[in-house]
């Protein structure tokens, strides 16, 4: 018999790829009093906010905050730049990368679509060659998903900034960092990314809310010529406003408040130190995996994410199944396939607020759902994953 929420005690696991646990210190610092945000407070609020921003990612430009989901800062960052009809470099890494070249179409741009099996990143190689061929320059921006979230790939951002540069071609760089900002290194000013959009409710272990357009100033002077977006979207009003700390609509201030605590704690911890605590807790999953006999949805190791595995649910069992089972037995939720893998995949999410022992538990409840579901597993994931990290936080 499934347990109604008013039965479950503990912990609800919440291991989907995002939204991520938001940590106590953050809820606390949410829980204040909304202020007037044309105040004095907020101003000051708003530029220890933007100047954490551009530290975490890595930049020196400008860090434009909406009140939006990631969504809403993809359709910011396409309106400033370009107009109706103008020509974007796509890949169809998977999921995400598909919802945004839906939007790119919907709004009027065209898409050059680089077809992929959802188990791949994008080929530098490929970059370079359609940028080689398009010698009328028609090619505006490369779209890349930093890290697909639906599969647990990672592509290699810094060798698409050198392909770019090898065709010695002229568009802007776009990257998706949603889920890899805070979760996975990413330097943006060192990679050359003109345009990085993010959202707050993964890495950036902050609830839902908030979508961040991340730009340098090529891509703020470049959008000053061409974008056709006038209003709400107007990076040039945002960054006029922003020098005093401030935002031409009403913020979302009583997340701002969170946001700065959360930008806070990834600084204190160090971003490095972040980076690889996140690269060892995904280690640790799939060594869990690969024990289990789980294959992996990511069919390059150079390409796995650091903050989510995507694992394949042998034939003739239903992922959703096994999933449903765990969130009404153990009170955990585990990442649903998307698209195309919808039932095929589950994923689970080791990013964010999130430590050796939570990885424990997550996996733990993985084993017990296999076998409670009757899922074909080897037995001894979880044991092998903790005797790696133990092993791990001796040398360490
Ligand atoms: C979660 C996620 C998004 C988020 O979009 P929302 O509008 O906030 O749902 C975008 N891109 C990637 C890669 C994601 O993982």
């Amino acid at each position: 018999m499934p347990k109604s929420k008013d039965q479950k005690r503990g912990w609800h696991f919440l291991q989907i790829p995002g939204p991520s646990n938001t940590p106590e210190r953050v809820l606390r610092a949410m829980n204040q009093p909304t202020i007037d945000h044309r105040g004095p407070e907020f101003g000051e609020l708003g530029l220890e906010i933007i100047n954490k921003s551009r530290q975490v990612f890595q930049t020196e430009g400008h860090v434009l905050i909406y009140p939006s989901s990631g969504t809403g800062a993809w359709e910011a960052a396409l309106t400033n730049l370009f107009n109706p009809g103008d020509t974007l470099l796509g890949f169809e890494t998977g999921h995400f990368a598909v919802l945004w070249k839906n939007l790119a179409e919907k709004i009027g741009f065209k898409v050059q679509w680089i077809a992929g099996d959802w188990r791949h990143g994008v080929d530098p190689n490929v970059v370079e060659a359609e940028l080689r061929k398009d010698t009328r320059r028609d090619i505006k921006g490369v779209m890349v998903i930093h890290n697909e979230t639906c599969n647990g790939i990672t592509s290699d951002l810094e060798a698409v900034r050198q392909a770019i540069d090898s065709a010695n071609h002229p568009t802007l760089l776009l990257a998706d960092v949603v889920s890899s900002l805070g979760t996975t290194p990413f330097y943006q000013d060192k990679w050359g990314v003109d345009v990085a959009i993010c959202a707050s409710q993964k890495g950036l272990m902050m609830p839902p809310g908030l979508g961040f357009n991340s730009i340098n100033e090529k891509a703020l002077e470049y959008s000053r010529q061409t974008g056709f977006a006038q209003s709400y979207w107007q990076w040039d009003r945002v960054v006029t406003m922003n020098e005093t700390g401030y935002y031409p609509y009403t913020p979302a201030s009583g997340l701002f408040f969170g946001l700065n605590e959360a930008l806070g704690m990834i600084l204190e911890e160090g971003l490095e130190n972040v980076y690889q605590r996140h690269r060892v807790l995904a280690q640790a999953t799939r060594i869990a995996a690969d024990t289990w006999g789980l294959e992996n949805q990511a069919l390059n190791e150079k390409e796995y994410s650091d903050s989510t595995t995507a694992l394949i649910i042998p034939d003739g069992h239903n992922a959703d199944d096994l999933r449903k089972l765990i969130l009404n037995q153990l009170n955990m939720s585990l990442g649903t396939g998307l698209g195309k893998l919808k039932s095929k995949v589950f994923r689970i999410g080791h990013l964010g607020d999130f430590n050796e022992l939570m990885l424990m538990g997550t996996l733990s409840g993985v084993e017990m759902g296999m076998e409670m579901a009757g899922v074909p597993y080897s037995a001894g994931g979880a044991q092998a994953a903790m005797q790696f990290l133990a092993n791990h936080l001796k040398d360490s």
